[in-house]
């Protein structure tokens, strides 16, 4: 499932050069994307880049100042939102306190030209793929959280919209339930084949239900890509830095061949050999990124490695599965190193004020423009 690989394919939702102004501001400047059939879309970025603006035009609940939205193709100019094939789950759940989750969500229904008759099948089968069909005749002060959250799950989905916008779904539950939901929600929105957008600020679940991630600042797309490629090849130290954690070295790009890349950090260092990232250019100024888990940490000197580097153990977090070291390198910088734990050998003997050697292979990080 690649549609954005392919030429062919008919995005579902197209935005052109779309600005958003409000007065002098510009939330939203001059983006393009195309979202598929049946993708499940995250937009993500820090709080006020423009996420919330850029779904509400989604809706039809904001006009767009400048540009173009298309929805199936077409043009949504003017359109309202109960004239798009658009619905909006807010995080408010917004479910009425006195109906019955049954009446909750025949709700829509009863007020769309659905027969009568097939609005009773529909609630039915709106309960049974949220599994709530035993709480038909609770009202929601009588449900849990999880519980409310899926029943406005079954009434933004009861009228079978071609695209659900989801603002923070799940941000009122706590983490373990959350993290169970976000596997509900794939699976809800697997089965019914319709097209998300989700907002979050959470980066974990961005890459744990997303078929692709737009990453979001100051109102502009910074990379649109598969979690694995936002993960793996980010295309800037700031992408880098909003997804997982990242150890940031900079300095000038000193050789650059194809694929490889060098990055001088300092007079009488060892310059540090990568791949060559997006925005490289030979002699500029760029950055080595590296994830903590791709170092390794050794008390002796790995000497068949190009990559090393010695430093101090600053501090030591035990995770349990796994334990981070912060290493002071001689230069002055920081440098995360993550790494697995066995029974027999939690933080690998490594203690706090250990002198240690870091180091990681030619491949493992990147060399960015920056
Ligand atoms: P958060 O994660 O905090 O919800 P967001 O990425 O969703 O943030 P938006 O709500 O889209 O951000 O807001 C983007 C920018 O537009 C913010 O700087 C905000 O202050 C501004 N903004 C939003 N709505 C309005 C409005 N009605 N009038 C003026 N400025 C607005």
């Amino acid at each position: 499932f690649a549609p954005w690989d392919d030429p062919e394919a008919t995005p579902l939702i197209s935005c052109q050069d779309v600005t958003k102004r409000y007065g002098e501001f510009t939330a939203i400047e001059r983006l393009t994307l195309d979202i598929f059939p049946r993708e499940f879309f995250a937009l993500l970025g820090p709080s006020g880049c423009g996420k919330t603006t850029l779904m509400r035009m989604l809706g039809g609940f904001e006009d767009v100042s400048g540009g173009r939205i298309t929805i199936d193709g077409q043009d949504m100019a003017g359109i309202p939102p109960n004239k798009r094939a658009v619905n909006m789950m807010f995080q408010s759940y917004a479910l009425f306190p006195h109906l019955t989750v049954w009446d909750n969500l025949a709700f829509g229904l009863k007020r769309s030209d659905m027969a009568k008759d097939q609005i009773g099948d529909r609630v039915e089968a709106m309960l049974k793929l949220v599994q709530l069909q035993k709480f038909a005749k609770r009202k929601p002060h009588q449900l849990s959280g999880g519980q409310k959250q899926r029943v406005a799950l079954a009434r933004a989905l009861a009228k079978g919209p071609k695209l659900l916008l989801l603002d923070e779904p799940l941000g009122a539950l706590d983490k373990k339930l959350r993290q169970q939901t976000q596997f509900e929600l794939m699976d809800i929105q697997e089965k019914t084949g319709t097209t998300f957008v989700i907002v979050t600020h959470d980066q974990e679940e961005a890459m744990t239900v997303a078929s692709r991630i737009a990453v979001m600042d100051e109102g502009r797309i910074v990379q649109v890509d598969t979690p694995g490629r936002i993960y793996e090849a980010p295309n800037s130290v700031y992408v880098a830095d909003f997804i997982g954690d990242v150890n940031v070295i900079r300095g000038r790009v000193s050789a650059l061949n194809g694929e490889s890349a060098e990055l001088n950090w300092g007079e009488g260092k060892r310059p540090i050999r990568a791949t060559a990232g997006a925005g490289a250019v030979h002699d500029a100024s760029g950055a080595f990124v590296i994830r903590p888990e791709k170092v390794t940490i050794a008390t002796e000197e790995p000497t068949d490695r190009h990559n090393r580097v010695k430093g101090v153990v600053e501090d030591i977090a035990y995770l349990g599965n796994l334990s981070t070291f912060h290493v002071r390198l001689e230069s002055g910088d920081l440098i995360s190193a993550q790494l697995a734990n066995s029974r027999r050998f939690a933080n690998r003997g490594i203690t706090w004020e250990d002198p240690v050697w870091l180091s990681w292979s030619d491949t493992a990080g990147l060399v960015l423009g920056d």
